[in-house]
């Protein structure tokens, strides 16, 4: 029996969904309504399955790192001088602009990407709606750091703080901030980037820095006048997790099925979204989005939402008792771990999306 070791990364388990909770405390006290239950549940188990895919992901990536690092990397960094640290954060964030601007201006990255944005609400839970799918190939763009030289474990650290910086930004209840606007990812600089007007597609890639999408022309103010609507103008119309990761590979191969030459066919994986076969590569007008049904029930029954809160905690406390384990696990075994995860909630989110479908639906 593998012996449960605690470590910093399984307190963020229990620290995020607590966030969670008191953001909806607060919203509630102030009158406020920013979370709905189906949503906010599908968003963390979106977030659990994630952990368990990542989790062998980023060994993957952190491995393939120290790899080229070890082979190609030109300079000696001291890790005890701040400077290599602020360096490394810096040039981390630079990267990751550029990956999350590939994520959504090429077909098969967003589909990966699309996931985080496939929430039509906007909240801490929406922080945690993360990709299963993009291990794969983001840990080729943070390349230039190992090249630098830059030691694995300050590319780990630097890329948990990216990563964690963002949690906040996700919330509806902070205004705007002054002078940090033009220097920092705030929430209301990220309102924008998941924002479906016209005025928000395309901005606002900055993961602790906005001064890259001021320098590259991709930077926009949320607008008072015009209130944002949040999420895909396709819905998913899912409460599925492993939905959410799959529909756009599904729809993407499907279009790629049907073109008829080779050359549009791979437009399909590397155009952007908005790109089709008759030339047309703007992003569609919000105003011309077909309007798509409410497919599921307004107030759901009680027995819906209490199965999907067990959901819930159930998988939050096995991913808790994973990740304390796993270091002893052999890696097939932890690939066995993270696979059995996704049949479970490919399962369950399948069953309780047909529970929350309108009678006339099924
Ligand atoms: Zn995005
Ligand atoms: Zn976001």
């Amino acid at each position: 029996m593998p012996e449960f070791v605690l470590s910093p990364n399984i307190l963020v388990v229990p620290i995020l969904i607590s966030l969670v909770i008191v953001e909806l405390v607060i919203s509630k006290a102030m009158g406020r309504s920013v979370y709905n239950f189906q949503d906010s549940i599908t968003s963390i188990n979106i977030g659990i399955m994630s952990q368990f895919v990542n989790a062998t992901g980023a060994v993957i990536s952190a491995f393939m790192y120290a790899v080229i690092e070890m082979k190609y990397g030109t300079f000696e960094w001291d890790m005890t001088n701040p400077f290599t640290w602020i360096f490394a954060l810096l040039l981390y964030d630079f990267l990751y602009y550029w990956v999350h601007r590939t994520g959504h201006e090429v077909n098969m990255f967003w589909a990966s990407h699309i996931t985080h944005h496939s929430s039509d609400e906007f909240n801490l839970s929406t922080a945690l709606r993360q990709a299963s799918t993009g291990f794969y190939f983001k840990w080729i763009f943070y390349m230039p750091l190992a090249v630098l030289g830059i030691p694995v474990q300050v590319f780990v650290v630097v890329g948990l703080i990216d990563l964690l910086y963002q949690v906040w930004v996700h919330t509806r209840l902070v205004g705007r901030l002054g002078w940090i606007e033009y220097v920092l990812v705030t929430p209301s600089n990220h309102r924008v980037h998941h924002g479906k007007n016209d005025y928000c597609i395309d901005k606002n890639y900055g993961g602790v820095f906005c001064v890259w999408d001021r320098m590259f022309g991709t930077y926009a103010d949320e607008r008072a006048e015009e209130p944002i609507v949040y999420g895909l103008k396709k819905k998913l119309n899912s409460w599925n997790p492993v939905w959410s990761n799959l529909h756009y590979w599904v729809s993407m191969f499907k279009k790629a099925g049907q073109q008829d030459n080779w050359g549009d066919k791979l437009m399909c994986f590397f155009a952007p979204p908005a790109w089709s076969p008759d030339g047309n590569s703007a992003p569609k007008p919000l105003a011309e989005m077909p309007v798509t049904d409410e497919i599921f029930v307004e107030k759901t029954p009680l027995s819906i939402k209490l199965s999907g809160l067990m959901m819930t905690i159930v998988s939050a406390v096995v991913l808790v008792l994973y990740l304390g384990t796993k270091q002893q696990l052999p890696g097939m075994v932890q690939v066995a771990c993270a696979a059995a995860a996704v049949c479970t909630f490919a399962l369950v989110g399948y069953f309780w999306t047909q529970g929350n479908r309108k009678e006339l639906e099924r």
